[in-house]
């Protein structure tokens, strides 16, 4: 272990007395405290607008005369004062949670892993779910106090932003990051050095620089290989998420894994569980066998040992969508690393084979379900799908008993209740209601809340969201020589009053987001009756390799800017945390067609009916089990077809069909007061139902009790 410190790029000069909200922006609790972000709103909200919500950059450019001015302002300095120690008895907190379920051990930490984190949309070091979950565990783990640290990559060009062409083509933008406006901390050594670890390349030695982010309680450690001493093509491996250059992701997952567990020594850790979220951090466990090897400990003996400290949780439904390697490149970049472990060639190959029709590759998620004693899904019918896929890997026993469980995931309620929402339900469910978040019981009080409340409510969010459009749409125009129909397609003509449905994922063929518009002719004349108006937005982004994902963006584009559709139709580019968090908080309803089984879990939809909005889904992942015929409706039945264009068929069918019957007449019954009675019923009964099972809370529980402290009382 090496001595360090961090160091904040940046000493803001503020005035005394509210001189902490210099420490507030380097701590991203402030992400899922409203409080906080009003005390940066409320000195110059323009700008706050204009930095993307992001207190560092805020606090660099702020006028002087505009902090001066709150200081002379007690209502301003009341909630400051409130605002900051809620923070203190936060970050301080003894009864925790954790403490109170298992009691702390002096240095027990859990180690997670994942390749992405989706903390907020100013901080774009995620591509998707996978890293809204990562992020969101992180922030729960807080919450609750677990011993949790954890390892990802600081990518210096982020994920790309996208921008469609009047055609309809998806262009992916990167641009540089600035550490210095984000809340990213820098480690250095005694000497004032960044503190850096080596990773061997194929014969390169690789420097790698820890950085360092504070989510919460929880330290997030975060890997970067632009250092000076590297090559100038080195110093671009950690530049970008999920490259298809197979030499650039074995070379990234080298990093993540070997360089993150020499990180973590580094930085004085011995984590006593080691969490695998998804394959690509695999390599971690060749690096705890190598030293324990050194050690003079037997390889059986090690694979033991570490085996007995790992967790893995796998989030693929699909063999194609494994993250694997061929031998050569095995051989390029692992042939000292075999020697060390005191293996040859077959046997080091022999960890994580996996075979496929050419022949046989290195499987990450192979070698982390052989590296694990724990495993599991995140949904119950992934959990049954893991089985039957990895039933190989345990040729003697039977499919139902294949150690992989499942934990169905869930969403961090904080970062995404809509803010009027939050102090709804706290006069109706109780001041001390997300201490509860999790408990069924307090959720039975939603039906205390007056129906026209809720309402105005949900109203006000739609306002939001389409002002947000329309602003969005204005400023393309203005800035960019954009076509009208462009505007147009942007949702500049979206309507307030009429349903809303939102359909948002990453594009990739199976989430088929063109199911809806598979009988084109129905679908107009379904959304263009006069009194009955219903509007469709569509976000996401495909994977910049992804030509059918692009393709697919295309076909949904081309139908968006028809006359026919009459600006009902809407396409809104660059879907991220933020856009996210307007449409899963604004819409009246939100889609998901995904085709079974490849949605593991999907999260946005429990996101959607935390905020009172109806879920209209395939029963795939989560939903199968949210639904309970009450709280939403389901596209299809739960039996599979075989037949993909007879399933897409059916499905769209069922679609139309549900919303012709059901949804569209049920939003615009309205009693005598022009209150949809029926519908905000349905709203209670999926907020009642879906918030407390589909809450972060639930889930870090399940991860704790059946996994982290398993582990950690066999390893005491
Ligand atoms: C929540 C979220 C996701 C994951 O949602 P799915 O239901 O898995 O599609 C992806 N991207 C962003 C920006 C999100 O906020």
């Amino acid at each position: 272990m090496s001595k360090h410190h961090e160091i904040k790029p940046n000493h803001f000069s503020l005035p005394r007395r509210i001189e902490r909200l210099g420490e507030l922006a380097y701590n991203l609790w402030w992400t899922w405290n409203p409080d906080v972000q009003r005390l940066y709103k409320r000195i110059n909200s323009d700008l706050w607008e204009k930095t993307a919500h992001n207190p560092v950059q805020f606090l660099r450019n702020v006028e002087r005369a505009k902090l001066n001015a709150v200081t002379h302002d007690s209502y301003y300095l009341d909630f400051y004062d409130r605002a900051l120690l809620e923070y203190d008895q936060y970050m301080e907190r003894e009864d925790t949670w954790y403490q109170e379920n298992h009691g702390h051990v002096q240095g027990e930490l859990i180690a997670y892993f994942s390749s992405e984190f989706g903390l907020h949309e100013t901080l774009p070091i995620y591509a998707g779910g996978l890293g809204v979950l990562s992020g969101d565990h992180l922030k729960e783990a807080s919450d609750l106090g677990l011993p949790l640290v954890a390892m990802g990559f600081l990518y210096t060009k982020g994920y790309f932003t996208q921008l469609i062409t009047e055609d309809g083509w998806q262009e992916a933008q990167y641009v540089k990051l600035r550490f210095d406006e984000l809340p990213v901390l820098s480690l250095v050594d005694d000497d004032e050095k960044p503190l850096i670890v080596a990773v061997d390349l194929a014969g390169r030695e690789i420097l790698v620089r820890i950085w360092k982010i504070q989510v919460g309680r929880v330290p997030l450690y975060l890997l970067d290989s632009n250092v000076e001493e590297n090559s100038a093509q080195d110093k671009e491996l950690t530049s970008r998420l999920y490259s298809s250059d197979l030499d650039l992701r074995i070379s990234q997952e080298i990093i993540l894994g070997i360089g993150g567990v020499r990180a973590f020594r580094k930085l004085g850790h011995d984590p006593v569980v080691w969490h695998m979220n998804e394959g690509h951090s695999a390599f971690l466990a060749l690096e705890r066998l190598r030293e324990l090897v050194e050690q003079e400990i037997s390889f059986d003996e090690a694979v033991e040992i570490v085996k007995s400290k790992t967790i893995f949780t796998t989030h693929t439904p699909v063999p194609a969508g494994s993250d694997e390697f061929p031998d050569w490149l095995i051989d390029k970049y692992f042939y000292t690393f075999q020697q060390q472990l005191g293996l040859d060639r077959e046997q080091f190959c022999d960890l994580a084979r996996h075979k496929v029709s050419w022949g046989e590759t290195f499987s990450m998620p192979v070698l982390a379900m052989r590296m694990s004693s724990l495993r599991n899904g995140v949904s119950q019918l992934h959990g049954e799908v893991a089985r039957e896929m990895w039933n190989y890997l345990w040729p003697d026993t039977r499919v139902d008993e294949v150690p992989i469980s499942h934990i169905t995931n869930g969403i961090h309620t904080g970062t995404w209740l809509a803010g009027r929402l939050r102090l709804l339900y706290g006069i109706y469910l109780g001041s001390d209601w997300m201490e509860r978040i999790d408990d069924p019981e307090i959720w039975e009080t939603v039906s205390n809340i007056p129906d026209e409340e809720l309402w105005a409510v949900r109203r006000h969010l739609k306002r939001k969201l389409v002002f947000y459009m329309r602003e969005r749409a204005r400023n393309q125009w203005v800035e960019d020589e954009i076509h009208p129909v462009q505007v147009i397609a942007s949702g500049a003509l979206l309507n307030p009053y009429a349903l809303t449905i939102g359909f948002a994922r990453r594009f990739a063929t199976y989430k088929r987001a063109d199911l809806i518009l598979k009988d084109f002719e129905r679908l107009l004349s379904i959304i263009n009756q006069s009194n009955y108006p219903v509007q469709i937005i569509f976000a996401g982004k495909a994977h910049p390799a992804d030509k059918p994902g692009k393709l697919l963006i295309q076909n949904v584009y081309r139908k968006v800017k028809l006359a026919e559709s009459g600006g009902r139709l809407v396409f809104l580019e660059d879907y991220d945390m933020n856009l996210a968090r307007y449409l899963i908080q604004g819409v009246d309803v939100w889609m998901n067609t995904p085709r079974r089984p490849n949605e593991a879990s999907g999260t946005s939809g429990q996101k959607a009916a935390l905020n009172g909005v109806l879920n209209f889904s395939i029963l795939d992942g989560w939903w199968r089990e949210g639904y309970n015929g009450k709280n939403g409706w389901v596209i299809g039945s739960d039996e599979d077809l075989g037949d993909p264009n007879l399933q897409d068929e059916m499905d769209s069918e069922s679609l139309y069909d549900a919303l012709e019957n059901e949804i569209i007449p049920l939003y615009y019954n309205r009693s005598s007061d022009n209150l949809p009675v029926e519908w905000i019923a349905r709203m209670k009964e999926s907020i009642r139902t879906l918030a407390p099972e589909f809450s972060m809370r639930r889930m870090v529980k399940s991860y704790a009790k059946d996994m982290y402290f398993q582990l950690m009382d066999n390893n005491q």
